[in-house]
């Protein structure tokens, strides 16, 4: 093994928090930066990853800093409304403006994953190639404490296996963190770095990603072909809950892109069932005989579909401790070691409000203000940034347990209530600003507030409908005993 760098800064993983951390410190003039990445590239097409973020005013607060925020844009289709088409099993469409988006909000953009990854690596490449370097190809094996200093083995195909001896570690390595299993690992009270879980009725929904040809046709009649920048709904024929199905377009820019359909649905359904690609392609053309599926799908898509592994959405969860210092008596000495999680390292949930990027985003522009704030010390940073970061990732996963979990069809019920409480609060907020507040879907778009205080918000307004409803209730009861 050979010894590659010493007093620098690691950062494990290269997705959307590895890569923005990494400019973050560049742009804060720091260098010796490197991220290791074990997908072969940035924009690596992977895909069960091949979804849509839409980055919001909470996100551009960090790609404002940066300075990229009009590139983004440039690559990507604004969201000021959310339009979208649904395409009905007989083949009728209708496109709806959805009352979910704040009126007033920053616009956000929408473009897909190995896009925003690009934009970031683009950025790292023209502006701070002395810096930063990133190791794609590259995985992080494990980490060891040494007496006095960290190892972190690594292994790339180019390389074999190589060790790094970081000051400071950054784990941007998302939902199964080996930086977060190896904190745990080495404190001494294991409950300090353990994940703590709060299911929600999104958690665990299967997912799954098809993919659909550019521009797409939507029938047999020439030139009717979808649009790129156009949210679809499409709706299968079957009305069992074992079979009904949607596909669910999210809009993006580039339309000689192949569209991706999110395919999202509970684990007992009759599509994790099917064991052949003929099988998938026949249970797709009875689903959905409103559309000319064989122009639609590539031919080699049912078998890659069949063979892709798809996703679980996590269960809302957080870790409580974010960041250790080893040998904390000084971090001058090359041999101390700082180590700090970011992103799904530290929270992770199902994608309902869209906060995974831009919560991971809003964890490293707080970073940024509190290495302002103590010129660069870590030792004092890292402690003030999970004092201050920390109540609001609680929020956040509540917020993401209580505020539209039911979108995907799971239950029609459940989804009329909180399409009631949805309009109820939207109303009565209209009508009495200072009793009550929109819903937390509508809040969360605020990028000003912070999370806690939009749970604060809701919370606030659940009370006045409880109370409000506790006297309708009492009203009725006085009136009946009366008449
Ligand atoms: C189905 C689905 C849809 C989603 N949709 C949205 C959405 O619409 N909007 C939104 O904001 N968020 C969405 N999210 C969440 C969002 O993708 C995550 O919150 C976001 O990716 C977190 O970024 P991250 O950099 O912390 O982690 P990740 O994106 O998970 O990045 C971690 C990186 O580390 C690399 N890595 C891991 N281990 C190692 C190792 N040992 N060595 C080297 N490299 C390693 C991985 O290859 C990966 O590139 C969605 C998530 C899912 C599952």
């Amino acid at each position: 093994m050979s010894k590659l760098s010493e007093n620098s800064v690691l950062i494990i993983g290269g997705g959307p928090a590895g890569l923005s951390v990494a400019l973050m410190l560049a742009k804060r003039g720091w260098s010796n930066i490197t991220v290791l990445e074990k997908r072969p590239s940035a924009n690596y097409y992977e895909s069960d990853k091949a979804f849509s973020y839409q980055i919001d005013g909470r996100g551009q607060k960090l790609t404002d800093f940066l300075g990229f925020t009009e590139k983004l844009a440039a690559k990507s289709v604004p969201s000021t409304e959310f339009y979208f088409t649904v395409i009905d099993k007989n083949g009728k469409r209708k496109t709806t403006q959805l009352p979910i988006v704040d009126a007033q909000r920053k616009t956000a953009y929408w473009l897909p994953r190995a896009e925003f990854l690009q934009v970031l690596y683009e950025e790292i490449i023209e502006k701070y190639p002395n810096n930063i370097q990133v190791l794609f190809n590259t995985e992080c094996l494990s980490i060891e404490k040494k007496s006095d200093y960290l190892e972190v083995i690594c292994q790339s195909n180019q390389q074999g296996e190589f060790s790094f001896y970081p000051n400071f570690l950054i784990g941007c390595d998302g939902i199964n963190s080996i930086v977060r299993s190896f904190l745990q690992e080495i404190e001494e009270d294991k409950t300090c770095f353990q994940v703590l879980k709060f299911p929600s009725p999104s958690s665990e929904l299967l997912y799954k990603i098809l993919s659909l040809k550019p521009q797409f046709p939507l029938s047999e009649q020439a030139g009717d072909l979808s649009q790129s920048s156009m949210a679809y709904v499409i709706r299968s024929v079957f009305q069992d809950r074992h079979k009904k199905l949607s596909l669910g377009l999210l809009p993006f820019k580039n339309s000689l892109q192949p569209r991706t359909a999110n395919i999202i649905t509970y684990r007992d359904h009759y599509i994790w069932q099917l064991k052949t690609p003929k099988e998938f392609e026949q249970f797709l053309k009875e689903s959905f005989p409103q559309l000319p599926l064989d122009k639609i799908v590539p031919p080699e898509e049912f078998a890659r579909f069949m063979a892709s592994k798809g996703g679980k959405f996590p269960i809302p969860q957080y870790c409580p401790q974010f960041w250790k210092i080893l040998e904390e008596s000084g971090l001058n000495s090359p041999s101390k070691t700082a180590i700090l999680l970011l992103g799904d390292a530290i929270h992770s949930f199902p994608p309902d409000l869209g906060q995974g990027v831009n919560s991971a985003l809003e964890d490293i522009y707080l970073l940024k203000d509190l290495l302002n704030e103590t010129k660069d010390d870590l030792s004092q940073a890292l402690p003030r940034y999970q004092e201050l970061r920390l109540p609001d990732v609680k929020a956040l996963i509540r917020l993401v347990q209580v505020s539209y979990p039911w979108q995907y069809n799971q239950n029609l019920f459940q989804k009329r209530l909180w399409n009631i409480n949805f309009l109820l609060r939207l109303v009565l907020s209209r009508l009495f600003p200072f009793l009550f507040s929109p819903h937390s879907f509508l809040l969360i778009q605020n990028h000003e507030l912070s999370y806690s205080e939009i749970l604060a918000k809701s919370n606030r307004t659940t009370l006045a409908l409880g109370i409000l409803g506790g006297l309708v209730l009492l009203s009725c009861l006085v009136l009946s005993t009366w008449t």
